[in-house]
């Protein structure tokens, strides 16, 4: 897990010439930009955000509007994404692949729903090569109907069933709203699609999948999830039937971190998916897809982050540890220098992504901000005094102040440091699941209903219509997140119409 990508971000770092500044300067570009305070959660939640992504150098705004530039620090922890859900999609048999950024436009057309979905948002291309083209080509929404047109070149008979694939790449759907991370014309993500002999193994497999999104955010950037099924409203445009995961963001509203579809025959219908069964009867495939985007990125920053900046998860951080020496003077700096020279070995080889920022001229309270916007999970002070001792201080990023620090003896480094990250991960996780918790409410009737979707989860009873639905979100601006699949027995009224309901929904505001 460490090599590559831990000595890749750290080389990077080290290549890069930093210009120097006076201790606490604020002037210059982003390494200064990181110790300006930003703006409180509470203040201004929005621009907190906002603020957050370019000063912990995750991205930038692109000269194209709508699209987001991810910068080196950003796509490092998208890496992280990346390997901890293809590990995950390896060991359930699933193969990567490439398919073509440009599709016929006639392809999107032959899913009805599918097109009626996606028209409004899609990017045509007319003219190649100084020529309007005979067919216009678009440039993939997302890639059922390319990767539809090759299952149902590659699938003849049940022997050929099922086909996993996945494949990492990023997608356009034209969006003016720059929301870096959440809301951008194009994005990163993994698409997978599958190709089944029954309904049962289609299921099968879009459940398996969702669990993998919860295993993954829950494991990973420990982010507690609720995962459910979308209404029909918010199903995915040619499903039958669409899951999510929802996880709630620091100022209560839902981010859709995930989602699994169950695509039913109607891509296969569509584009001929079929084959021999073991009778010799000619059959439709049934077919998934489901994907995960750089949007969870900003629900890593959402959930975790506080009023210093980012707070990552040890599991995915590109920078789990970071060295800094204290010195005053050429000898103190030659010292803490020497000792930090040997602990980053003894830490890389214990396994974790370390940097030492033997930055010169800044002071180490900038450091400290410097590190703490980035997120780095635990800082180790090295100072003339620590050497002496043999003994170091550990910061963790997940507390405040004083609270998070105490001393480590040299020989207990690597033990300390391993116990240290598997605390924060797991307080992380702990901390955001107290959170959801408090902020979610069954409440008792429409009035409280309103109140509570102002700044979290209504887990109401609701009767399943779509009337229902859309006047609660006209009213609330709330949306039916979905509906989990873990429900308590027993029936109740719905909170909009009071008409007896099954099922219980979650509720919120979304991004
Ligand atoms: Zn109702």
């Amino acid at each position: 897990m460490l090599g590559t990508v831990a000595r890749n971000i750290l080389s990077g770092f080290r290549g890069r010439s930093r210009p120097q500044c006076r201790p606490g300067s604020i002037e210059g570009d982003g390494v200064q930009m990181s110790n300006l305070k930003l703006p409180t959660r509470s203040e201004d939640f929005a621009e907190w955000y906002n603020q957050l992504v370019l000063r912990a150098e995750l991205a930038d705004y692109a000269p194209v509007r709508g699209c987001m530039i991810v910068r080196p620090y950003g796509w490092a922890l998208w890496e992280n994404v990346q390997q901890a859900l293809d590990r995950r999609f390896k060991e359930t048999g699933h193969l990567n692949a490439a398919f073509p950024l440009l599709i016929p436009r006639s392809f999107i057309e032959k899913e009805k729903s599918h097109v009626a979905g996606f028209s409004p948002e899609l990017a045509v291309v007319t003219h190649g090569g100084g020529e309007e083209l005979e067919e216009p080509l678009v440039i993939r929404p997302t890639s059922e109907t390319i990767i539809g047109h090759s299952f149902a070149k590659w699938i003849q008979s049940y022997r050929d069933l099922p086909v996993l694939i996945n494949q990492w790449n990023s997608v356009v759907r034209w969006e003016l709203r720059t929301k870096l991370f959440l809301r951008t014309l194009e994005f990163y993500w993994q698409e997978g699609h599958t190709a089944h002999a029954t309904a049962e193994e289609a299921e099968a497999e879009t459940r398996q999948m969702l669990d993998i999104y919860v295993d993954f955010a829950e494991k990973e950037a420990a982010i507690p999830v609720i995962p459910g099924r979308k209404s029909a409203s918010e199903r995915f445009a040619g499903a039958d039937q669409t899951y999510s995961i929802e996880a709630m963001m620091g100022d209560g509203k839902a981010l859709q971190s995930g989602t699994s579809h169950n695509l039913g025959q109607n891509f296969a219908r569509a584009f001929e998916i079929r084959y021999l069964d073991k009778d010799g009867a000619l059959q439709y495939c049934w077919t998934t897809s489901w994907g995960l985007s750089t949007r969870f990125i900003g629900a890593i920053i959402m959930v975790h982050g506080d009023d210093q900046g980012l707070i990552l998860p040890p599991r995915l951080a590109p920078v789990q540890v970071v060295l800094v020496p204290i010195y005053r003077n050429d000898q103190e700096r030659s010292l803490v220098l020497e000792a930090s020279g040997k602990i980053r070995p003894l830490l890389v080889e214990g396994g974790f992504r370390v940097k030492a920022d033997d930055r010169d001229g800044v002071s180490p309270g900038f450091k400290f901000n410097d590190w703490e916007m980035r997120g780095v999970p635990l800082r180790i002070e090295i100072g003339p005094k620590d050497v002496a001792k043999g003994s170091f201080l550990f910061a963790r990023r997940d507390r405040p102040g004083k609270e998070a620090k105490y001393s480590v003896p040299l020989a207990q480094l690597p033990d300390a440091t391993g116990k240290a990250l598997t605390d924060i991960q797991s307080s992380l996780y702990e901390r955001a699941l107290e959170f959801r918790k408090s902020r979610t409410k069954d409440p008792r009737d429409y009035a409280e209903f309103r109140e509570v979707v102002e700044g979290g989860f209504a887990h109401s009873f609701w009767c399943g219509s779509g009337e229902c639905e859309q006047k609660i979100k006209e009213e609330t601006k709330a949306t039916t997140r979905c509906i989990p699949l873990d429900q308590e027995a027993g029936k109740g009224a719905c909170i909009y119409c009071g008409r007896p309901a099954a099922e219980k929904a979650i509720f919120g505001k979304a991004y």
